[in-house]
């Protein structure tokens, strides 16, 4: 089968179009330009002609992805901006919601062929704001995010403004969904994650460029989180390959179709990453920081997401925590860090 892989140079994404392509997949890779593909072609090249690209340069536009959706039996959409840099919300929320729905539309009218669609949503399409300790599932709505967003402009938080991106994005296509019922062949699955990390292989010319996600390793390594606040605040965590995993097994378990899925593997706090780190023996760094070695052994997490979903449907095998991190360290060094 043939798989489209929007977004296809993104750190999670190569990670996706690497499984796909060892699962037997062709695929085809869509950039925004010929040179963003140009380093698929090359860490792929043992694939041969199984990987193709496909240039859609402006991916908000009605009809970008007509082309590319034509002979392909899945879709896996993971294009979308990731950062909390935005001024106006609208340059998150443009591309993700008309990326989301200009593949549907496009899939809708020219890929007959396509049985399934595969969206990289969010965790932050998930959550909202709670008191005590809760356990968010996937019938949770971020709309708090979106309220704000409405409200404040510009002036809502960087992080605010993605989570509305991606909650407006996966809303959109469930209701493409909703509102197309009986008129497409196709159906959807959502993946939301929690914060993705673990080695990258997509084009990274320096470790300043580090998508998102996998440079918060970085500065916790690095000792760029330096305050108790900092090294406990919590999360939750899974690693890229356990993602890519979860787009592959999505496109395969007929079960999955019509279902938003949280991925993820587990909490942790920052220090957790101080302390298998700094268990790494030789040294990988002289100047790991130690924070407070153990403290999320004990740390009260009030933060959690209910997997039940995802162990049922995909029944992924995770990457442990210690691998993550310990693969990480790995690939800075092989990157030139240092210090
Ligand atoms: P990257 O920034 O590495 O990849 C983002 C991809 O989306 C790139 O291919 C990028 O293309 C493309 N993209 C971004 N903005 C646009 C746009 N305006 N028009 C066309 N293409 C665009 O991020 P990740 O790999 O981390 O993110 C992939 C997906 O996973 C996103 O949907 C993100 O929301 C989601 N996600 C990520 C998490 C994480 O912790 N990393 C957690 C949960 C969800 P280009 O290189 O040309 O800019």
């Amino acid at each position: 089968a043939k798989a489209l892989v929007t977004g296809a140079n993104g750190y999670l994404a190569v990670w996706v179009v690497r499984r796909l392509l060892e699962a037997g997949y062709s695929v085809r890779g869509a950039v925004r330009s010929e040179s963003k593909g140009a380093h698929l072609k090359k860490i792929f090249a043992a694939y041969g002609d199984k990987l193709e690209l496909a240039i859609v340069e402006d991916i908000t536009k009605d009809g970008a992805f007509d082309e590319a959706v034509q002979g392909v039996e899945l879709v896996e959409h993971t294009a979308s901006p990731f950062h909390f840099a935005a001024n106006d919300p609208d340059e998150l929320i443009i591309p993700a919601v008309r990326g989301t729905t200009s593949v549907l539309e496009s899939v809708k009218k020219y890929g007959s062929s396509v049985k399934r669609v595969v969206i990289t949503s969010s965790i932050v399409a998930v959550f909202g704001p709670y008191t005590g300790s809760v356990v968010f599932d996937e019938s949770n709505w971020n709309d708090h995010s979106v309220i704000e967003v409405r409200e404040k402009g510009a002036a809502a938080g960087g992080y605010t403004k993605y989570q509305a991106s991606k909650t407006l994005a996966e809303k959109a296509a469930w209701a493409f969904v909703d509102q197309n019922k009986g008129r497409i062949s196709f159906d959807i699955v959502t993946i939301n994650p929690p914060w993705i990390f673990g080695p990258p292989i997509h084009e990274l010319n320096s470790l300043d460029q580090l998508n998102t996600s996998q440079s918060e390793i970085l500065d916790t390594i690095s000792g760029k989180k330096a305050t108790k606040a900092d090294l406990e605040q919590e999360g939750s965590w899974v690693d890229v390959r356990t993602v890519a995993a979860a787009h592959v097994a999505a496109a395969q378990k007929a079960e999955a179709g019509g279902q938003r899925i949280i991925t993820s593997t587990g909490t942790f706090i920052w220090q957790d990453v101080l302390d298998v780190a700094n268990a790494i023996s030789p040294a990988p760094f002289k100047n790991i920081p130690k924070g407070s070695p153990g403290a999320g052994k004990t740390f009260p997490h009030t933060l959690l997401y209910d997997t039940s979903r995802e162990a049922r449907l995909l029944g992924l095998t995770h990457v442990p925590f210690e691998q993550m991190v310990v693969d990480s360290v790995a690939d800075f060094k092989a990157r030139g860090y240092s210090q």
